[in-house]
């Protein structure tokens, strides 16, 4: 045992840390599976696994390079909470320096400091892993009620030179959005995601025995398709840059049957566990796009916008506004989530779809998230805590920092406007346009109050009609009344007595 005990958390997978670059037997690296960490939210089956799997593998790596490791299995000895390991561990052998990456959550920060209080000399690292610091958007944040995301990623493609030619952006605009909606054409097969393979039975069954409280399925732990090493992760992108990237801005709305990951990249575990770094991803796609000038820089750009923009500014959003984002609920909705969120057992297609892919494979895409599930929930008037819950145990990429943002912030509008300008809410309209669920479901997505209307109209409808007071003056939304404020007295009735009926059956829908 080294003298100084550095704790690696299983997000903090990084092998290019500076930490690792020289072997120093003063220190012994720690790494805990905690039962708490493990049931803080009922995590999908493949989550637990992937991280213990990516964890175990991270740790073989070091000890194989010659430093000091510790690592603390999830069915060693009683002890559940994460920090109480540690400290254990530091008492048994005498150490009293702990020296500690910034963890991504509020939650680990907020505990892990109190082993100062518990008598340790500990000191903090920075995770050397994001391009953007909270302190170096600090000043532009202050005092602002909205902050857009377009400002900040200009700042960071300045800063960092990414897709710039000189200090203009390539092809001359920041941004190609308006050229990245479209739906998957007729006839047009996506090829299936390449994926690694990896026998997690070992971790699946130390996360059974242990009966952590887990959702979803792994049906072939012999075979396990996330990645779990840099290597694999590297694999998954450079394929995916091959095979993926052309189509990505084109189909990155669409909604389809046909593909559960259509041309997205599956990285984000990778990403959200440091297992690959967002800067060299960034330049990774840029060195190709620069090899390869007929990618189309819709592609590009949008991608490269989705790591240095939104999830870097989602991480500087979230230390700027915990703890008091995590309670906020502008809309003050209490409504309990409906069961079949957690079996996929709905007659509404997209949502069923959604839901049972995301049990399948602990993933959906964005636009499932957002303008599917998340639509469905701010529609439902559900409970933002409720919402959380369930997005932060069903993905294999839910982190807090991470999830938090993107669903009581983008998604369930609770913040009132902070993340996104208006509520990202949709009929079934945009359903329609952007996939093919519509055309396999049983109710009717061009009617609004009838036996077997699309629910998603009629909640649509009242939901703007009952928070008129919370959005009426948004400038976004000036059409949207209008519209309603068109229609006929008795339809608006209509509409609200079905919506009213839709919300006491939510769970037969
Ligand atoms: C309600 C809701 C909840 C979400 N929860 C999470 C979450 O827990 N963890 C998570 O990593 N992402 C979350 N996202 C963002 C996004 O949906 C996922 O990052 C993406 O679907 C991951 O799949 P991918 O790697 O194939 O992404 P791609 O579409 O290939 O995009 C590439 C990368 O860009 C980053 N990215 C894209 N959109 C966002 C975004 N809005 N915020 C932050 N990073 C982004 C991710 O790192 C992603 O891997 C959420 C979005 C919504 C609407
Ligand atoms: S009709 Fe409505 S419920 Fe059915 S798939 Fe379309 S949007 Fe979803």
């Amino acid at each position: 045992m080294g003298k100084i005990l550095r704790l690696i958390l299983g997000d903090q997978l990084n092998a290019k840390h500076s930490w690792l670059s020289q072997v120093n037997n003063e220190y012994t690296y720690v790494m805990i599976e905690s039962r708490e960490e493990g049931s803080y939210a009922p995590h999908h089956i493949q989550k637990v696994t992937g991280i213990f799997s990516a964890m175990r593998q991270f740790a073989t790596t070091l000890q194989s390079q010659g430093h000091t490791v510790y690592y603390h299995k999830i069915l060693y000895g009683t002890e559940a909470n994460l920090r109480s390991i540690l400290a254990s561990l530091a008492h048994n052998y005498g150490i009293n320096k702990i020296e500690l990456q910034e963890p991504d959550e509020w939650r680990l920060r907020e505990d892990l400091e109190k082993l100062e209080d518990q008598g340790f000399e500990i000191s903090w690292h920075s995770s050397e892993h994001f391009i953007s610091s909270s302190a170096e958007f600090q000043d532009l944040f202050e005092g602002k009620k909205t902050f857009l995301m377009e400002s900040f990623y200009r700042k960071l493609r300045k800063r960092t030179g990414i897709l710039m030619d000189g200090n203009q952006p390539v092809g001359g605009k920041w941004n190609y959005d308006a050229q990245n909606r479209k739906k998957l054409p007729k006839g047009h097969h996506p090829p299936p995601p390449f994926v690694p393979s990896t026998d997690v039975r070992e971790e699946l069954e130390d996360a059974l025995k242990a009966k952590l409280p887990t959702i979803g399925k792994l049906d072939d732990p012999e075979h396990f398709y996330w990645p779990t090493t840099p290597d694999q992760a590297w694999e998954i992108f450079e394929h995916w840059l091959h095979y993926g990237l052309h189509s990505f801005g084109d189909y990155q709305d669409a909604l389809t049957t046909k593909s559960w990951s259509l041309y997205h990249s599956r990285i984000s575990f990778a990403l959200n566990t440091k297992m690959i770094q967002p800067l060299e991803v960034c330049a990774r796609v840029e060195a190709h796009y620069r090899e390869h000038p007929e990618v189309p820089l819709n592609a590009v750009e949008g991608f490269i916008r989705q790591i240095l923009g939104w999830r870097e500014f989602m991480r500087c959003v979230y230390w700027h506004r915990m703890p008091e984002f995590a309670e906020e609920n502008y809309f003050e909705f209490k409504r309990e989530l409906p069961k079949w969120f957690w079996t996929g057992e709905t007659k509404m297609k997209c949502l069923s779809h959604s839901i049972e892919q995301s049990l399948q494979h602990s993933y959906a895409h964005h636009i499932q998230r957002l303008m599917v599930t998340g639509n469905f929930a701010l529609l439902a008037g559900i409970d933002p805590d409720e919402v959380d819950l369930w997005y932060l145990g069903i993905y294999i990429d839910a982190f807090e920092w991470v999830e938090i943002t993107n669903t009581r912030g983008m998604s369930q509008y609770a913040d009132g406007g902070w993340i996104a300008t208006k509520p990202y809410v949709s009929s079934a309209n945009y359903m329609k346009k952007m996939g093919d669920y519509c055309d396999q479901c049983s109710y009717n997505p061009k009617t609004k109050t009838e036996e077997d209307s699309c629910p998603f109209n009629a909640l649509y409808w009242n939901f703007f009609d009952s928070q008129r007071d919370k959005l009426q003056t948004n400038f976004r939304l000036g059409m949207v009344y209008r519209t309603y404020d068109k229609m006929d007295t008795s339809v608006k009735a209509g509409i609200r007595e079905k919506a009213q009926s839709l919300l006491e059956n939510i769970n037969e829908l």
